[in-house]
């Protein structure tokens, strides 16, 4: 009781756990650094449950970490050297012998950050995990990155080939991209001042009517990459890491999607990172995404399975065997990659992807067979229909959704293919042609939903 309190004192505990709780000479076994822009994230993996507390300082801003039942080791001096300069969030690292038996991690920080720090059970090859994730103090507005992007893509654009139609153009996305933020469009040129005779101006009047055309709206399609940071996803026999093969070709497909005229690709995560499932639908929910598309690139049991598939939700049970078995083992993504459960907003948005609907799995079926014909034509082909089951990351309601597995990353001669580029650039070119397909014949509607 003494030691809770104490510990309650200390203003940032993290873990109530009894001294009995606590095994005293743990031995670390690895720390690794996840550096984004996102959150940076800091593992310690050690042989035994650690506990740990911590504080935030302000001026100068630092997180202060205090490990229990830890003696400093060369594994945790490393730490040091781990941390870049480019990184986010961290300064730089140190680490000491703070008290006996309680090591103290300071992280000099380069913005305010709101810390979660929790502890994970040992899972798949890792063992106890305690986990330090750096968050920004205030969220990044994605929507408005994306608007900051397209203009500075479109200003590059216009730059190069100078014309009053890029430039209305411009104007045309971002007062649509606004209005979807639902704040007011940018107002109409300036009319000339009205005199008190005059009538009042009308409220469509500032809407420009270029704008509200369904077919001249930008499309955002969300690019999913698959696992990332603590989940390496699926790993070939030679090493090739899923998360890392679906990274390059999600970032070639969004190169090609962001040629396109009036669409964008929005991406869950650019870098190597972990991103938490239902984190993934979010992200794509807040920019409204007109699509969205999961990469992977899995493993099976059997070496010579070969061949790509593509998945959507399904509402009621598996449509196989094998799918169910990829469901579960995509849906399992967060107890490796690592998820604070304790987090309230994480929650509160599974329990509203819960909420999956019919018209959206019609949709995705209807995307799925366009990507997946494509995908026949460029390579094999490991199910000819698209396939359903309860994939988590296929959950949001309103978003047309589907998961693709590239190919078999456990198969020698796929993994060898999935290495080249020229093999993702064909990929890229079949998803290309399957998301064109699916929005000529579904042509995006005015977006008039709420979020
Ligand atoms: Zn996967």
């Amino acid at each position: 009781m003494k030691r809770r309190q104490l510990l309650m004192k200390g203003g940032g505990l993290v873990l109530l756990l009894t001294a009995r709780d606590i095994a005293f000479g743990a031995t670390i076994v690895a720390v690794r650094v996840w550096p984004a822009e996102d959150y940076t994230r800091v593992t310690i993996e050690s042989d035994a449950l650690l506990a740990a507390r911590h504080f935030v300082t302000g001026s100068p801003q630092r997180l202060v970490i205090d490990v229990e039942g830890l003696e400093l080791s060369p594994e945790l001096r490393e730490l040091v050297g781990k941390v870049k300069s480019d990184d986010p969030y961290i300064q730089g690292v140190r680490v000491g012998q703070n008290l006996p038996r309680v090591v103290r991690l300071v992280f000099d920080l380069k913005q305010a950050i709101a810390p979660q720090v929790f502890t994970l059970e040992p899972v798949a090859a890792y063992q106890h995990r305690l986990v330090f994730d750096l968050h920004p103090v205030r969220e990044r507005d994605p929507l408005l990155a994306l608007i900051q992007e397209k203009a500075a893509a479109d200003r590059a654009a216009e730059a190069a080939t100078p014309s009053d139609r890029a430039a209305s153009d411009v104007n045309d996305a971002l007062g649509e991209f606004i209005g979807r933020m639902g704040q007011p469009r940018p107002p109409a040129p300036a009319a000339p001042p009205a005199g008190p005779a005059a009538p009042p101006p009308m409220a469509s009047a500032s809407v420009p009517e270029r704008g509200i055309r369904a077919t001249e709206r930008l499309i955002v399609v969300a690019l999913d990459p698959g696992h990332g940071g603590e989940d390496p996803g699926a790993v070939g026999p030679t090493g090739l890491k899923e998360k890392d093969v679906v990274l390059q070709v999600a970032q070639r497909l969004r190169e090609r999607i962001n040629a396109l005229p009036r669409m964008r690709a929005m991406m869950t995560r650019d870098a190597d990172f972990f991103v938490p499932l239902h984190e993934r639908v979010r992200k794509a929910r807040r920019v409204q995404a007109d699509l969205f598309i999961s990469i992977h690139a899995d493993a099976f049991l059997n070496p010579n399975a070969r061949g790509a598939s593509v998945f959507a939700l399904s509402q009621s049970g598996a449509s196989s065997a094998a799918a169910r078995w990829m469901a579960q083992k995509e849906n399992a993504a967060d107890l490796v990659g690592g998820v604070n459960v304790k987090v309230k907003d994480a929650s509160v948005t599974r329990a509203l992807l819960d909420m999956s609907t019919t018209a959206q799995i019609k949709d995705s079926l209807k995307l799925g067979s366009e990507v997946l014909s494509h995908i026949g034509k460029v390579g094999r082909l490991h199910k000819a229909q698209v396939e359903q089951a309860g994939f988590a990351v296929l959950k949001a309601p309103d978003i047309p959704s589907i998961l693709v597995e590239t190919a078999f990353i456990s198969n020698p001669g796929e993994e060898a293919k999935l290495r080249s580029a020229e093999y993702q650039e064909e990929l890229v070119n079949a998803l290309v042609s399957g998301i064109t397909r699916y929005f000529a014949k579904n042509p995006p509607l005015a977006r008039n939903r709420a979020l």
